[in-house]
Formats: C-alpha cells, sequence, structure tokens
C-alpha cells in the first residue's frame, strides 16, 4: 500500500486504498480485501495522514465453534515530518520524510493496525452463550435438561463456612 505522495498538492485530501489481507501479509482470520480510507493533509512541512482500516475476518466462535464472519475498523493518525538530514524516529506514529523518498509505505502501518482490531474474544455475538459442557447442546439454539449443578460446586465450602457461621 503505497502513497506517492509527490502526486499531491498542498492542502487535503480524500482517497481509497485497498488491498488483499493476503498480499500485506494477514492471514488466518482475514480474507478479501482490506480498504483503507485516508485523509492526507499535505503542507510544506509536513503529511499528516487519519485513517480507517476496514478488514474483513472469518473465525469460529470462542465460545460455540460458529462459524463467524465480522467486519473490523481501526482507526489510526500518522505524521510525516519533511526532514533533509537522516534521522529515525521511535514513535510508531511519527515518521521522518527524507527528500529522495517520494513515496510513503503503509503496509507496516495497516497490518499492525487490522490484526490491533480482532478482538481478543472472538464470539459470534457478545451474548453468545456457547455449549452446554455436559451434552454439546448449542445454547444459542436449543437448551438442554442437564444439572449443571456440580459446576456451581465451588461454592460448596464457602456455604458450609457461612451456614457455620450464621448458627
Ligand atoms: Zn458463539
Ligand atoms: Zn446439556
Amino acid at each position: 500500500m503505497i502513497i506517492k505522495y509527490t502526486n499531491f498538492s498542498d492542502g487535503l485530501h480524500e482517497f481509497k486504498l485497498s488491498e488483499p489481507a493476503k498480499k500485506l501479509g494477514l492471514e488466518e482470520s482475514f480474507f478479501g480485501d482490506v480498504e483503507v480510507d485516508c485523509k492526507m493533509d499535505k503542507s510544506p512541512h509536513q503529511i499528516v495522514l487519519n485513517c480507517t482500516v476496514t478488514a474483513h475476518t472469518k473465525y469460529d466462535c470462542d465460545r460455540c465453534a460458529r462459524e463467524t464472519i465480522k467486519e473490523v475498523k481501526n482507526d489510526f493518525l500518522l505524521s510525516f515530518i519533511f526532514t533533509k538530514e537522516k534521522q529515525e524516529s521511535d514513535d510508531f506514529n511519527f515518521k521522518m520524510l527524507s527528500p529522495e523518498q517520494d513515496k510513503i509505505d503503509l503496509t507496516t502501518d495497516v497490518f499492525e493496525y487490522a490484526e490491533l482490531a480482532l478482538p481478543m474474544k472472538k464470539l459470534c455475538e457478545d451474548e453468545c452463550k456457547g455449549l452446554c459442557p455436559k451434552c454439546g447442546t448449542n445454547l444459542n439454539e436449543n437448551s438442554c435438561n442437564c444439572d449443571l449443578t456440580i459446576e456451581n460446586d465451588i461454592w460448596a465450602p464457602l456455604k458450609s463456612l457461612k451456614d457455620k457461621f450464621n448458627n
């Protein structure tokens, strides 16, 4: 994902970039094209890029294993300062552009922000009820008659202690 910024005049520009997730190095959960909507503010001294990454993900729900397709989005802001000296910046969102560079390569940034947009817990929906630990029934679709009190037994010692104090 490359922006040839020398093709742009000073001022505000809006454009869209798109590249297949695979080509960006995004694998596993990603498919299709990753789209990046950019607002570029170019001035004689710097370029400020305000971008939104939209990516398509497909994964199996962590709770019920249902195949889930979700669109994820992430915003990022990058500043590029024109500089004659070769300088490195440790700030991820603040970069230097030397005169011999006429392009900005967004590949790494888009990759990182798309990865960050993936939820830690991959669920089909926030309210997913998951599977019954005993019979495996998908509790989003059906209910079962399993007695799950064993699961609650971790509280039993506490309960008996409480009873003791109350007597
Ligand atoms: Zn689920
Ligand atoms: Zn069950």
